[in-house]
């Protein structure tokens, strides 16, 4: 039997969701390159709470979690249904580490929305998000990460949303395209273990350029679910978009196959 390929997925700016360009069209390419999954679990930087939880609602909310954006971006909608099933699979499937079930509070947010439009712009695949604790330790993610792998045989998308370098305060807004050194050196690092020694994610809190790259666990910890899931099925990494953008951003992506 196929399986489904689970990815990581560098976000960037919330504009991208209106935006075509090398990303968006690399997060499309991905998507077309498997066949439609049944449904997505996705694990967004932007549900980062005090527990773990599955949105468990049929019909999840669109939230728009920024501000100062055009309005086109508030007007966005993505209507995909929920599905309760796939969160009562997950928060079984995690056990004895406990996934609460929240058919109230979340929704899919736009770390989840930004990249889904251009992957299913039908929005015709159900969406459930995984709640990332932000109380806990990057093994404890790994650990989750590694107990969804039941979920690639079962025709479901896993898809980590974040960036590996995400530092707004040193955002250049003329840097289109570029990164600074210490982000480009740190996202090849990123890769290097992503690509070779997943396992090992946790050397990169580290690296001298960590505390640059990562002023803020929210946006790197959605790649330890990926490379604790690599990690436990030995799954072969690969990326599917690489590179750095506006200086303190990596937009670089992951997917693994097994
Ligand atoms: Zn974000």
């Amino acid at each position: 039997m196929a399986t489904t390929p689970a990815l990581f997925v560098g976000h960037g700016s919330p504009m991208n969701t209106l935006e075509h360009n090398q990303y968006t069209a690399a997060w499309s390419e991905v998507a077309g390159s498997f066949p439609k999954p049944r449904a997505i679990l996705a694990i967004s930087a932007h549900w980062y709470v005090s527990a773990s939880a599955v949105t468990s609602m049929a019909k999840p909310r669109v939230i728009h979690d920024f501000y100062g954006f055009p309005q086109e971006l508030f007007d966005f909608d993505y209507a995909a249904p929920g599905s309760p099933d796939l969160a009562r699979q997950v928060a079984e499937i995690a056990q004895p580490t406990v996934v609460s079930l929240d058919d109230t509070t979340w929704g899919i947010d736009h770390g989840t929305w930004s990249v889904l439009a251009h992957m299913f712009p039908q929005a015709d695949v159900p969406v459930v998000q995984l709640a990332i604790d932000a109380t806990q330790p990057l093994e404890y993610h790994m650990d989750l990460g590694a107990k969804l792998a039941p979920l690639m045989d079962d025709d479901v998308l896993i898809v980590a949303s974040g960036n590996v370098v995400h530092n707004l305060r040193q955002i250049a807004w003329d840097g289109e395209g570029r990164g600074y050194e210490w982000a480009q050196r740190f996202d090849d690092d990123a890769r290097e273990v992503m690509l070779r020694r997943p396992e090992e994610l946790g050397q990169l809190l580290e690296s001298d350029d960590f505390r640059l790259a990562v002023p803020t666990p929210d946006h790197f910890v959605p790649l330890a679910y990926i490379s604790g899931l690599s990690a436990a099925t030995g799954a072969t990494t690969s990326t599917f978009a690489e590179g750095c953008t506006m200086g303190s951003l990596s937009m670089t992506s992951y997917r693994i196959d097994r």
